[in-house]
Parts: C-alpha cells; sequence; structure tokens
C-alpha cells in the first residue's frame, strides 16, 4: 500500500497543527477538501489510512495523530499529540510554574472524584495550598478561563472536567501517574472518567456514559456485562454526530 506523503497529507496535518484537535466529521470534509486542493483521489472511507501515512512520517519526529472518543457526546476526534512529552510540562511554553501546579491540582480533583468532575470551588480552595507561588481567586478565575479556551478543561455549570484533547494527549501521563485510580471502560477499554459504575462491591466497574447508551440500546432489562446485576443507572440517548447539512 502507497505511505506516499503527497501535498494532500502536508495540507491535513498543517491544519492540524493549528487547531490540535478534529471532531470527525470536521477531519473527513478536512480530507475530501486535502484531497480535491490538490487534485489527488479522494476515497473517503480511506481517512485512517490516509492519517496513517502521515504519522509513518511523523514518527521520527515523535508526533502522532491519536483518535480518541468525547466522554460526553461519544463522538470520535482526531488530535495531534506529542509522544515525546506526555506529561504536563508540555504546557509550560504557554503556562507559569504556578498555574501548572493548579492544573496538576485540578486533575487530582478531577481524576479522584467518582463522576469525573472539580467544582469550581473546590479547585478555587486547592489553589490556596500551591507551593510555588499562591494564585488570588480573580487569577485563579482567569486561569480556569484560558485551560478551557485551551481545550485542556471543559466546563459546565461551575463544574470542571477534562476535555476530549486531554485525554488524548495526556493517556500516557494519566494511566502512569494514577495508575491506582484510574479505570478503563469495560466496553471501549479507554481510561473512563464520566462514567457509570456497578454498584455491587466485588464488582464496580466504569463505562463511559455515551458507551452506556450504546451497550444497553435495544436490551430489555440493563445487567452488568461484567456481574450481571441489574444496572441500576438511567440509560442516556445515543447522540448522532452533527450533520454538516445542520447549520
Ligand atoms: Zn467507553
Ligand atoms: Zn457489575
Amino acid at each position: 500500500m502507497s505511505r506516499q506523503m503527497g501535498d494532500s497529507h502536508r495540507r491535513f496535518l498543517q491544519t492540524m497543527m493549528a487547531n490540535g484537535i478534529i471532531d470527525e466529521q470536521g477531519a473527513k470534509t478536512l480530507h475530501q477538501y486535502s484531497c480535491d486542493t490538490h487534485s489527488t483521489q479522494h476515497v473517503p472511507d480511506k481517512l485512517d489510512d490516509f492519517i496513517d501515512a502521515i504519522n509513518s512520517k511523523l514518527q521520527p519526529l515523535f508526533m502522532q495523530i491519536r483518535k480518541g472518543m468525547s466522554e460526553d457526546s461519544g463522538h470520535q476526534f482526531y488530535a495531534l499529540v506529542d509522544m515525546a512529552e506526555t506529561d504536563v510540562t508540555r504546557m509550560s511554553s504557554d503556562y507559569a510554574d504556578n498555574e501548572l501546579e493548579l492544573f496538576r491540582k485540578t486533575m487530582d480533583l478531577i481524576v479522584g472524584s467518582e463522576n469525573g468532575k472539580a467544582s469550581s470551588t473546590d479547585i478555587l480552595n486547592s489553589a490556596d495550598t500551591l507551593t510555588t507561588k499562591k494564585l488570588k481567586k480573580s487569577e485563579t478565575e482567569h486561569l480556569l478561563n484560558r485551560l478551557v479556551h485551551d481545550k485542556w478543561l471543559s466546563e459546565k455549570r461551575g463544574e470542571y472536567t477534562l476535555s476530549t484533547r486531554c485525554i488524548i494527549e495526556m493517556e500516557p501521563y494519566i494511566r502512569t501517574m494514577y495508575q491506582d485510580q484510574v479505570k478503563v471502560c469495560h466496553i471501549c477499554h479507554n481510561i473512563a472518567f464520566q462514567c457509570q459504575i456497578c454498584e455491587k462491591p466485588t464488582c464496580g466497574i466504569k463505562i463511559h456514559n455515551p458507551c452506556v447508551a450504546r451497550y444497553f440500546k435495544g436490551r430489555a432489562e440493563p445487567r452488568c456485562p461484567a456481574c450481571e446485576d441489574f444496572w441500576p443507572h438511567e440509560i442516556p440517548e445515543v447522540r448522532r454526530p452533527q450533520s454538516q447539512s445542520r447549520r
């Protein structure tokens, strides 16, 4: 199979470098656009082969385009990942030491929580315990806004979660750093933060909310896929990818 990197691949990569992360629909559109612009043949269902060709050239640079799921919507995303630096220090060109310390503390809160969330109150409280240099309340709030803007955190109604970009890029770091705490989804085997948990104490498996929706769809009685106990949580709806035609 051809692993040649052409102008269409370069165009795709440049846009990935500018965006950092892109959803599946966006990646498909960009794939088509990149091929059309450079008059190369566009095979819609060969997006992953197209990306593999780019990845084979990125490997010596310790870069990779990786695919991952949004814990919120269940949709697939592609992120450009620096494989050489998988920990928080990769952010050190954009953030000061005390800001990174607060981000690490926020990760501690999120990973240590049952539901994969940290409240703004808890994060503000942990800002008082910084050892590098204290942050004022207003500085912490400003920092949280920046972290959301730069797509490291997501925020909904004052609660913060790890963003899809953060999970895809920092998965190796999170797995090493929090090996006793972090659990994987029983269905998709990716690390799981926002999820449902089996209530049987000897089982306790985790399943992402979108994976719950897909797994239990059409099943008469929801039972845990591991221990077969009744699954007592509300089953969310499967969310469809946003259509390009709907604006
Ligand atoms: Zn899952
Ligand atoms: Zn169970």
